[in-house]
């Protein structure tokens, strides 16, 4: 199921007033529901010596978000400069953050290493040397290659840009032990939005599994074994959500077996962005337009630079019309869309959606994760703001509406012309 069924309970009686204060569109997000999650994730894994989760940054980079992850006693996972910036503005330091990096640049290792440091998750073997410092702990990112496969939306490992290959895992952490590193863990990750807890649990024993021949080889220990996001929300309704109990209690039961068989056991961290926000997110637009061509067109005041994942990966969100149950409305096949000159900008194609007039305000759900943070500014659409429903039922604006000060600010610099020197 879509959005949950509390979050509705709480926000839709709300939202014509919402609306009238702060204006459409807005993405709004759902404290208790994010808190819940974060509490029901801690308790699946409590099983386990030492679990923690870094919130990957990229879902949801406000930080008001942020730091209701860090209250619950999260970490960050960053992969640019401005991400881990975010991220120690809010206080998080060294090893609360990791810096998940692909195509990692100078810029980048000087600022993991700045300001009190990160675990660093190298993406190659070939950084190594470009490692401005030789740190004390050392993760890599793993790619199986054939070994594995990823679901349908990651792919398969062997086309991925990401992590070292197998032939190179062991180079590269005997690499770091010869210069002097003296702290590991191991990281990857397979699969994305997956509903089938089975994926992780694999990528869990194959983590295990690694870690024990690495370990053998090289004697070493591994410090944590991180599993990586990809933790799937059911988009549509009727699909049941991924079962993170099981999921919590058959990586428990690995952990039990390594921990019989080597007499210690490594953390068990995890990075997860859409489980952990996706559900507790809607865009609220208004109906602005109604066309009738060959098709019949909602036109809303939202527009993909608000929600890119209908357009570029033809993604479902849920819609509901406020004040028309669709198994009460009379309903009617209609594109609901944005006002981009492209034709992908639409958030439901063909859908049957109760008969929406001009006015309706339009819940398009599930939009917490990769929704705004996703938005760019083709066409110079600007980015909506973001409100939070707060626990005690208050709204608070967490970010303002994008304005065209905003979209000028980067004409705004001083002359610079380059007259190349005529070479003779
Ligand atoms: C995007 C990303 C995540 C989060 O993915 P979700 O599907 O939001 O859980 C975690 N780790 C890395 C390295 C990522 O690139």
């Amino acid at each position: 199921m879509p959005m949950s069924p509390d979050f509705k309970q709480r926000l839709y009686p709300l939202l014509n007033d919402i609306a009238r204060h702060f204006g459409t569109p807005f993405h709004i997000y759902d404290e208790s529901g994010i808190r819940r999650t974060g509490l029901d994730l801690k308790a699946a894994f409590s099983k386990i010596d030492v679990f923690k989760e870094y919130f990957a940054v990229k879902a949801l980079p406000n930080p008001r978000i942020m730091g209701i992850m860090k209250e619950m006693g999260f970490g960050f996972d960053c992969s640019s400069v401005p991400e881990l910036a975010l991220s120690r503005r809010l206080g998080a330091r060294g090893e609360e953050i990791m810096f998940t990096s692909n195509n990692t640049a100078d810029e980048d290792f000087a600022a993991a290493f700045k300001d009190g440091g990160c675990i660093l998750n190298l993406d190659d073997i070939t950084l190594i040397p470009k490692l401005p410092a030789i740190p004390d702990l050392i993760c890599f990112r793993y790619n199986p290659g054939d070994r594995r496969t990823g679901n349908s939306i990651i792919g398969n490992p062997v086309e991925a840009k990401y992590g070292v290959s197998h032939d190179q895992i062991l180079d590269a952490y005997k690499k770091m032990r010869d210069l002097g590193t003296a702290r590991f863990g191991l990281h990857t990750m397979l699969v994305s939005n997956e509903l089938n807890y089975d994926y992780m649990v694999d990528t869990a024993r194959m983590l295990l599994d690694l870690v024990e021949w690495i370990s053998n080889e090289l004697t070493i220990r591994f410090e944590f074994i991180n599993i990586g996001g990809g933790l799937g929300i059911p988009y549509r309704p009727g699909i049941a959500p991924l079962d993170l109990v099981a999921l919590g209690s058959c990586i428990a039961e690995l952990f039990e077996v390594f921990q019989k068989k080597y007499g210690y056991l490594p953390k068990l961290f995890m990075e997860s962005g859409r489980y952990m926000t996706g559900p507790h997110g809607v865009l609220v637009t208004r109906a602005i337009n109604e066309k009738n061509i060959y098709r019949k067109y909602i036109g809303v005041d939202a527009s993909m630079s608000a929600l890119m994942r209908p357009g570029i990966y033809g993604a479902y969100h849920h819609i509901d019309v406020l004040g028309k149950n669709a198994s009460e409305y009379p309903v009617e096949t209609v594109d609901v869309v944005g006002s981009l000159c492209e034709n992908i900008d639409k958030f439901a194609v063909q859908r049957e959606l109760p008969k929406i007039s001009e006015g309706d305000l339009l819940i398009i759900q599930d939009t917490g994760a990769h929704g705004h943070a996703m938005g760019f500014n083709y066409n110079a659409k600007l980015r909506p703001q973001e409100l939070l429903l707060r626990q005690d039922g208050s709204v608070e604006l967490i970010r303002r509406n994008e304005t065209m000060e905003d979209y000028f600010a980067t004409l705004s610099f001083e002359e610079n012309i380059f007259r190349p020197s005529k070479s003779t």
